[in-house]
């Protein structure tokens, strides 16, 4: 049922890839109520603190309204027939002169199944290149080579519920606790239900998912071969093989064991004693069921596809795969990694898990599509793309739902490459993004609660996500307004399109052809004949799916043995350690790793609208050990610069041992739109995985300093303000409005009076001082216009206190704490 009583709409959560299922009821008051689906078989009405504040990210602040062209400083609003018209004839033009690879679309997780069908479908079935790729490729690409080297296909062979039926749980890079937290709830009831359930958390970082391990395992960055060859010559050693799966079932298990048993000096490159080694490898092999779960801190490396394979290595040598409880657990970063890989939005897969290689598909393909210009060939993967943009190959770009400004290694160079583009299109529904400043045109999109579409999560659940609030402006979605381009381009007759449930019963369609006899693991011929009843109503199933599942269903792949290569057996795949590419050295004594917090989604453009979720970590850090700190003369709440040949980028400085000496994390959030230059992607140097083509985002060599400002300011303010000229700022929201922390080489006075002048110059009426506090040099001021529009602070060094007494001031102006509030220095 689409509906449950009261107005609540079914629906699915817009971020991670656990695919929580949502209930949200639009309120009279234009405000969206929400809750978990308690009949959604991922969560069971569970919802993370992201989930719970999606309500709080439907405002309409910021949003892009109309199709805008820019030009220089000039901006022209245009109707959609002329932005649409204005693509077909730019993309059309560079194919005619340059060819068709001479253009190219970026796309993202974020997009729904059916945009995503679409969008492959035009690039690579009508303008015949096969130059699309999503920013999955930053995510699990690495997974996705793994999985067709052992398995000949990319599939995740588990359910959720194989991690509440296990006995060991192996957490390998993953912060479950903060990037999948429902599934990290699930997993912490299964063992509090079950004291037998055991945790190893593989990880350089003793994360807030240490919080259930039994074990943590420290290991050093880029050790991940090394520890999975040490524990497969370990089961051999230790006769812990499943030798009959791995003679039925399997193909390269000798030479795969030559080579894990060459793997020398496994203590030093993990970083790990003899003993903790040891401890691990006796509990996986003593353990009949377990589940590895690996997530960024596997994929995201220059060795991200052997780690991936080491660790599958280790599963098929003791038969611990498609059995309850038991398998490797890639699980994706973002609500639709899984349909983008399954629609064919990496640039070097075909669609529909078919493959570029294979002349079959190839055929089968271009008859289901009607076209005589299939690619015939992979097309550039994302940094490849951008390399080849930078280089002048690329004539027209088209972006969708993500931020390449923000989100790619060495972000000078993605500036480059955009500015060297003639055509640079982005579709967003944020008019001010990093990447929409570098567009030739935007195109404004349906935002997550105004889309109508599918998603897969991480265990191959198709959901439906449904449209719960109209859209404002001209927002549209996606899939339509490629449609309305590739009409414009001549190819009308396969881009007609009405509805998303034809794109998505064409795309099931696809799944079947040449796949009569199991040939392929993605087939959705259960939900070939849906109608549009069907569509709107239809529940969540897992693929694949032979008939429509009208109750929850749990399948594993591979129970029978049987894989998709072939000869139907896996492969082993000999790995060695390689060390990551860039090392330290006395410039760069450390490793700069990054990664997510647990309120904020990738670059903000929606968690950084909820008040509530801006409270976790409200400004970009950076954690430092505390030897470390000393050794660098940092102190606590210390801004820091974090460089290398790359650039420097600055952070408010964490001290904690959750991190080795060696290391420094920071968030992945903020960018120049939240922060003054606090986007840890300007340093990270582009190395990928040769095979997947993931950039290596956990092991960036940095050096720190700490730096010392003269003042210090805070502002609380209902409009965004120009902060550029300050040494450091960032942006907080909070109810209302924004909170802005500045720090300055000014003298306290002189700050002062700017931030005052900033005031001033930003708002429409003449402010007029409404109340303040302190000396010259320790102020609080309180402006109003028309209503109370600005507060601002300045001494050497606010603190917490500060900012919750002028946030106080901010929202009960005429209150007497702004009489007797004084900010000391
Ligand atoms: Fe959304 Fe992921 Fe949280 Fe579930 S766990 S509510 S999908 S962010």
């Amino acid at each position: 049922m689409t509906q449950v009583n009261d107005g609540w709409i079914k629906t699915t959560c817009a971020y991670c890839g656990v695919g929580c299922g949502v209930e949200a009821r639009p309120l009279s008051s234009g405000k969206l109520e929400v809750r978990g689906d308690k009949s959604h078989p991922s969560n069971y009405g569970k919802l993370c603190t992201k989930g719970i504040a999606l309500g709080d990210t439907v405002i309409h602040d910021g949003r892009l309204l109309h199709p805008t062209l820019k030009m220089g400083s000039r901006t022209e609003a245009l109707s959609w027939d002329s932005a649409t018209q204005l693509v077909a004839d730019k993309f059309t033009q560079a194919i005619e002169q340059y060819g068709r690879d001479s253009v190219a679309f970026y796309v993202s997780g974020q997009l729904l199944t059916e945009d995503y069908y679409v969008a492959n479908k035009l690039m690579k079935g009508f303008m015949g290149s096969a130059n699309i790729d999503s920013n999955s490729r930053l995510c699990m690409a690495s997974s996705v080579v793994g999985h067709k080297r052992a398995f000949g296909s990319d599939t995740v062979p588990v359910c959720y519920s194989d991690l509440e039926q296990a006995e060991l749980v192996v957490l390998v890079g993953s912060n479950l606790a903060w990037c999948h937290p429902v599934l990290f709830q699930r997993l912490r009831a299964a063992k509090q239900d079950n004291p037998n359930l055991k945790v190893v958390v593989v990880d350089p970082r003793e994360t807030e998912t240490c919080n259930i391990a039994d074990m943590h395992l420290s290991i050093a960055s880029g050790g991940d071969v090394a520890l999975f060859n040490g524990l497969l010559s370990y089961l051999e050693e230790n006769e812990a093989l499943d030798t009959d799966f791995i003679a039925a079932h399997t193909n390269g298990f000798n030479e795969t064991l030559k080579v894990a048993k060459s793997e020398a000096s496994i203590e030093q490159k993990t970083g790990l004693s003899r003993c903790q080694l040891d401890d691990f490898y006796q509990l996986f092999s003593q353990t009949e069921k377990v589940v590895t779960v690996y997530s960024q801190g596997v994929n995201q490396s220059s060795q991200g596809s052997d780690k991936v394979n080491s660790i599958l290595n280790c599963h098929l040598a003791t038969g611990k795969i498609g059995k309850v409880g038991s398998g490797p657990f890639s699980v994706t970063g973002q609500p639709n990694a899984m349909g983008g890989r399954e629609t064919g939005a990496l640039a070097n897969t075909l669609t529909a898990h078919m493959e570029f290689d294979n002349v079959e598909h190839h055929q089968l393909v271009s008859d289901f599509w009607q076209t005589d210009c299939l690619a015939r060939q992979p097309g550039l993967k994302a940094i490849d793309m951008f390399d080849a943009m930078a280089e002048g190959k690329i004539k027209a770009v088209w972006i969708m739902a993500t931020n390449p400004m923000v989100s790619l290694p060495d972000s000078k160079k993605i500036k480059a490459a955009l500015d060297a583009c003639p055509f640079v299109v982005v579709s967003d529904c944020i008019a001010d993004t990093e990447t929409s400043r570098m567009a030739d045109l935007v195109l404004p999109a349906q935002g997550w609660s105004e889309k109508s579409g599918t998603v897969t999560n991480s265990e191959r659940r198709i959901s439906r996500q449904r449209r719960v609030l109209p859209s404002p402006g001209q927002a549209k979605a996606d899939w339509w307004v490629i449609s309305q381009v590739a009409q414009k381009m001549g190819f009308g007759h396969a881009f007609d399109y009405i509805h998303e449930g034809e794109i998505f019963s064409e795309y099931a369609r696809l799944t079947t052809i040449g796949n009569a006899h199991g040939e392929r693991d993605l087939n959705l011929i259960g939900l070939t004949q849906l109608d549009d009843r069907g569509y709107s109503e239809l529940t969540p199933q897992q693929w694949p799916v032979q008939s429509m599942q009208s109750q929850p269903v749990e399948q594993r792949f591979f129970s029978d043995g049987r894989f998709f290569t072939p000869d139907g057996k896996a492969r082993f795949v000999a790995v060695k350690h390689n060390d990551p590419r860039s090392q330290c050295k006395s410039a760069v004594p450390l490793l700069l790793n990054s990664g997510r917090t647990r309120d904020h989604w990738h670059t903000m453009t929606r968690t950084g609208l909820s008040a509530q979720l801006g409270s976790h970590a409200p400004e970009p850090y950076v954690t430092v050990h505390p030897a470390t700190a000393e050794r660098y003369q940092i102190q606590p709440d210390d801004v820091v610069a974090i460089c290398n040949s790359q650039g420097e980028v600055l952070a408010r400085c964490r001290i904690s041992d959750e991190v080795s000496r060696q290391q420094v994390f920071m968030p992945i959030h903020w960018n120049s739109v939240t922060a003054k230059n606090s986007k840890p992607c300007s340093l990270i140097i582009p190395n990928t995985d040769i095979a997947s083509g993931q950039p290596e985002f956990k092991h960036t060599p940095v050096n720190i300093r700490p730096i010392r400002f003269n003042s210090s300011g805070l502002v609380v303010s209902k409009q965004v303000l120009e902060c550029s000229a300050y040494e450091y700022w960032v942006r907080q929201k909070v109810e209302g409005g924004y909170l802005y922390r500045i720090e300055s080489m000014l003298t306290q006075s002189k700050l002062s009076l700017s931030l005052q002048a900033l005031v001033d110059r930003t708002s429409a009426t003449r402010l007029s001082v409404l109340s303040q506090s302190g000396g010259a040099a320790d102020t609080m001021t309180a402006y109003a216009g028309e209503a109370l529009f600005a507060v601002v602070s300045t001494c050497q060094s606010h603190n917490k206190l500060d900012e919750e007494v002028l946030i106080e001031a901010f929202h009960s102006p005429e209150s007497h704490l702004l009489e007797s509030a004084v900010i000391s220095a």
